[in-house]
């Protein structure tokens, strides 16, 4: 279980970067301080009626609604809505939903409760700057199919100002035509098309009278440009899709490098954050946001386009096409399962949002690809869990320990009740941590029989093994006593020997309990024991499935210059094993994080631990495993 999320593990002062310098710059010199909303995204007329923004800056994060998000859209939602949090902006949350073929609202579903788990909203302003509280921005989830009006309207605007025209080439001879780095484009024979001819024959594509593929409405801008994107970029094409939100009502649909400015602007974005594969698309963006502003389509000033790098993260696959592979070929259990790294798998896994925000701000922002180890991510984990989660015993690997005096000298069948908090006191001087007498008590019983590790035992010991060994012999032949240990929370005890089954494995460790050391009375310090092992009694312990997850891929970099990433899947991804707990572990829900002492972090599964049944998956170890 889990405090309320301790607000010291996110720094309060977060480092600069780029995106912070250009907005602060913004902010500074008041380039969007003119700006008006009208309360709802629309062009340059509707803003008109508005009163002046409240948002000092606008930002969006917005996925296309064709799959599940995973860790790099963590980033990306983090540096959009984390920015306009600090800014006292507003981010909005924009489906992208402009390609008809691929969307479905099960996706959009998931992309709203990502976001809002991650512990964002895109209805509230910013707190930064003094502006009030909660106010709320009215910004709805919004959708790109709601501006296909207004992107024909553009798109015909261009047409009337000699900016597009209709292109009947064959898809071959266009693309010969595009040229390439070093040759120049070729002018389509359709590129002097009078104005006239072009709204006609644009009208006749948007009323189904031409085939899909048969024409493209394209931008008329330099066939020789430099920029191949800015040779005549295809805008509009036909394709005879029913779209999952606007049916069957078209049957032309807008490029996305001209429907992403345009609702970029109507939304009266300021930054518009994107990864650096778009960087070459930049010219055209503020070509055609300059067009639409000269026929005062659109409001200025325009919004402004800013790349970063995106999140490239080790052992891990962030393209959907990939991990819609993962799923379909059964490699892994659904979209969900723990070792996925959508947000949904992560958070199965147990990643709290907290954890993914830390990453998010460790990682930064730059302009320039790299790959972070994955070791970060669950560094910022520990970071969150290590003074919030509640402690627990858990035996993953049981082996039966019995203390063969204990009916002697506890009493027969007696079942002594033993305690420990459910955090560790905090460390001298820190801020954080626990607060005095704030901190429950976990509660379960010693008896005759209690599980232990199996590893916890080693009938031959390597030297400095300090944990449970038999009496030996000594190196003058004399008879030295068996290891002795703490029960962690109840007594010392000293070893006396196994018992093997017919396969020589063992079946049974038995020792003898010292009484008097129970820890917490003043005869706990009289017997030295060279180490603490944990456990759980025999007659409170409760059965648990536990879910040992490592790694997807156990290559760094899985599906880097085309390798076949199904190859590197990771063989021991996941182990079950049929593990013990203690009783404070009895009616945790589900989503529930612990620390299994000398065992790493660990979650109840949100899918299936369950009333009667635990489930708990690990999300990682106390150190990392995978440093060399
Ligand atoms: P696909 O895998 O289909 O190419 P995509 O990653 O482009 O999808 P979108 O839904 O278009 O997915 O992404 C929404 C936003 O998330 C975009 O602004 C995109 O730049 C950002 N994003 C996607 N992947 C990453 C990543 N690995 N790191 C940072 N940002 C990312
Ligand atoms: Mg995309």
């Amino acid at each position: 279980m889990t405090k309320p999320a301790n607000p010291a593990t996110e720094q309060d002062h977060k480092p600069s970067n780029f995106l912070r310098q250009i907005i602060e710059n913004d902010l500074a010199q008041g380039t969007y301080a003119s700006r008006r909303w009208a309360g709802s995204p629309g062009d340059a007329a509707h803003h008109a009626k508005g009163e002046p923004d409240p948002a000092k800056i606008r930002t969006r994060f917005p996925p296309e609604p064709n799959g599940y998000l995973h860790v790099g859209h963590a980033k990306s939602i983090c540096i959009n809505f984390g920015l306009a949090k600090e800014y006292g902006g507003v981010c909005h949350l924009r489906f992208d939903d402009t390609n008809p073929e691929k969307e479905d609202t099960e996706y959009v579903n998931s992309i709203i409760d990502a976001v809002k788990w991650l512990g964002f909203d895109w209805a509230q302003l910013g707190q930064a700057q003094g502006a009030a509280a909660s106010q709320d921005c009215g910004a709805a989830p919004y959708q790109a199919s709601d501006y296909f009006d207004f992107m024909y309207r553009a798109a015909e605007a261009l047409i009337e100002a000699g900016h597009a025209y209709v292109d009947e080439q064959s898809a071959e001879d266009m693309r010969a035509n595009r040229g390439d780095f070093g040759k120049p484009g070729v002018d389509s024979p359709f590129r002097t098309r009078t104005v006239e001819q072009n709204r006609t024959r644009f009208r006749e594509m948007r009323d189904g009278k031409l085939a899909d593929g048969a024409a493209v409405l394209r931008a008329k801008i330099d066939m020789a440009s430099p920029n191949i994107n800015l040779r005549d970029p295809a805008i509009y094409r036909i394709r005879r899709a029913t779209h999952h939100h606007t049916g069957d009502t078209w049957c032309i649909y807008p490029m996305y490098t001209f429907a992403h400015p345009i609702e970029d602007a109507l939304e009266q974005i300021t930054h518009s954050i994107c990864t650096l594969e778009f960087e070459d698309q930049r010219p055209f963006y503020d070509w055609l946001m300059e067009r639409l502003c000269e026929c005062k389509l659109l409001a200025a000033p325009s919004p402004k386009q800013y790349e970063f790098a995106r999140l490239n993260l080790t052992y891990v696959i962030t393209s959907k096409r990939k991990l819609a592979q993962l799923v379909n070929e059964g490699k892994v259990s659904g979209w969900d399962d723990p070792r996925m790294p959508t947000i949904v798998g992560l958070r199965r896994r147990g990643y709290t949002p907290t954890s993914l925000r830390l990453f998010a701000d460790r990682i930064g922002v730059t302009k320039s690809d790299s790959w972070i180890d994955y070791s970060t991510l669950e560094g910022c984990l520990r970071e969150d869990l290590e003074n919030t989660a509640h402690r627990a015993m858990a035996v993953l690997d049981p082996v039966k320990l019995v203390l063969t005096n204990w009916d002697e000298v506890m009493g027969a069948g007696h079942l002594e009740p033993c305690t420990q908090p459910a955090l560790p006191p905090a460390p001298q001087g820190a801020s954080q941590g626990p607060e005095e007498g704030s901190v429950p008590t976990r509660h379960f019983k010693i008896g005759k029989e209690v599980w232990i590790e199996r590893d916890d035992f080693l009938e031959e010991p390597p030297k400095g093994y300090k944990r449970l060994y038999p009496p030996r012999a000594g190196a003058d032949g004399q008879m030295l006593p068996g290891n002795k240990v703490r029960l962690k929370g109840g007594y010392v005890i000293e070893c006396t020997g196994c018992t093997k089954d017919a396969n020589g494995v063992i079946s049974e460790v038995q020792a003898t309990v010292i009484p008097d050391t129970k820890s917490g009375t003043p005869g706990s310090a009289t017997v030295k024991a060279s180490a603490a092992i944990t456990w759980v009694g025999v007659s409170d312990g409760l059965q648990a499935e536990v879910r040992l997850y490592d790694r997807l891929f156990a290559d760094a970099q899985p599906d880097a210059g085309g390798k076949d990433f199904l190859a590197a899947l990771n063989p021991d991804s996941l182990k079950v094993v049929t593990a013990y707990v203690e009783p404070s572990l009895a009616n945790v829900p589900a989503g529930a994080h612990f620390q299994f002492e000398r065992h790493g972090y660990f979650v109840t599964d949100r899918v299936d631990h369950a009333g009667g049944k635990l489930v708990f998956n690990k999300i990682t170890g106390l150190k990392d495993s995978w440093a060399k």
